[in-house]
């Protein structure tokens, strides 16, 4: 029996509820209960700090809050401290909160092809470009490459994680798009928008059509109802593709199977985050 959630905010748009409740039930762990927990930043340390000892067990982390997960923590895994920032933290009833990283694993685990010896193509250089670099040169890759519009952050991200920053995307063996580029959002009727930058999208990644032949492998963290115009480029020129609800359902699994110490049910997991409808 426990009381997991995931802090963000804001967090109303998660999937982690619907995903990891309909493991709960797949499973009969009657008495596990998963919520959104929303918690502005500057409440964030003091709440998480008491949330132990209100009977919690763990919890996901999500936007703007990775960072400070990590920061507040009393014990962190290599990965966590490595990549700089959180996902998945464990409370103890007495204050101890433990903080993992499972984004950067969860990304290996959804990638179809063993990323062993592969040239890897980067894009982005934010929180979750920091947790794929780090997951691919743990993983093995043979040469990690990180593009991004503001070069100056890839030069940071790569010296500090051994990669290489590039000033235009360079044909690899894997292309990964952790930039937000292709997100879609909810508007207030409740239609699904979106983004105003999605036509010139495969442009703001400083790619064309064309240059996509140029990876077999493709995956993007972004995830949405239809395919990214990265991703449906990608398809219709051949590639393997791996879409950001994969990804997502992999680290909510790990997250999930560190909690509860059982094995997750990952197409469970997947059917519910693809059928949970977010909401503004
Ligand atoms: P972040 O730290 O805010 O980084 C955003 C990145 O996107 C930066 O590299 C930024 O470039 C780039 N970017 C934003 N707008 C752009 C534009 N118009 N043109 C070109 N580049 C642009 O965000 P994050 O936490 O890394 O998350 C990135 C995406 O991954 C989000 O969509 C998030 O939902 C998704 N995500 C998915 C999962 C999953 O499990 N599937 C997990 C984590 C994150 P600059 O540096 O130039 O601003």
């Amino acid at each position: 029996m426990g009381r997991l959630g995931v802090l963000g905010w804001p967090v109303a748009h998660s999937r982690s509820p619907a995903m990891h409740n309909a493991a709960f039930a797949a499973l009969g762990m009657s008495g596990w209960r998963y919520q959104r927990l929303p918690v502005p930043p500057h409440l964030f340390a003091e709440t998480v700090r008491s949330l132990g000892a209100s009977g919690l067990l763990g919890a996901n982390v999500t936007i703007p809050h990775k960072q400070a997960a990590l920061a507040l923590a009393t014990e962190a895994s290599a990965a966590a401290l490595e990549i700089g920032a959180a996902n998945t933290l464990t409370f103890g009833p007495d204050g101890a909160v433990a903080a993992e990283n499972t984004d950067a694993p969860g990304l290996i685990a959804a990638l179809a092809e063993p990323v062993r010896g592969m040239r890897v193509q980067v894009l982005g250089a934010g929180g979750s470009a920091r947790a794929a670099v780090w997951g691919l040169r743990e993983a093995g890759a043979a040469e990690v490459l990180v593009w991004n519009r503001t070069y100056e952050r890839a030069v940071a991200l790569a010296s500090d994680l051994d990669a290489r920053a590039v000033r235009s995307p360079q044909a690899s063996d894997l292309l990964v798009n952790c930039t937000s580029v292709g997100l879609e959002h909810r508007n207030r009727a409740g239609s699904l928008e979106r983004s105003a930058t999605e036509d010139g999208g495969l442009n703001l990644l400083g790619l064309t059509f064309d240059q996509l032949r140029e990876y077999s492998n493709v995956a993007d963290l972004v995830y949405r109802s239809q395919p990214t115009a990265l991703l449906a480029a990608a398809g219709e020129l051949g590639a393997r593709t791996v879409d950001g609800l994969e990804i997502l359902v992999a680290q909510g699994a790990l997250s999930f199977e560190l909690w509860t110490g059982r094995t997750a049910p990952r197409e469970v997991m997947a059917d519910a985050a693809r059928a949970a409808q977010p909401i503004d």
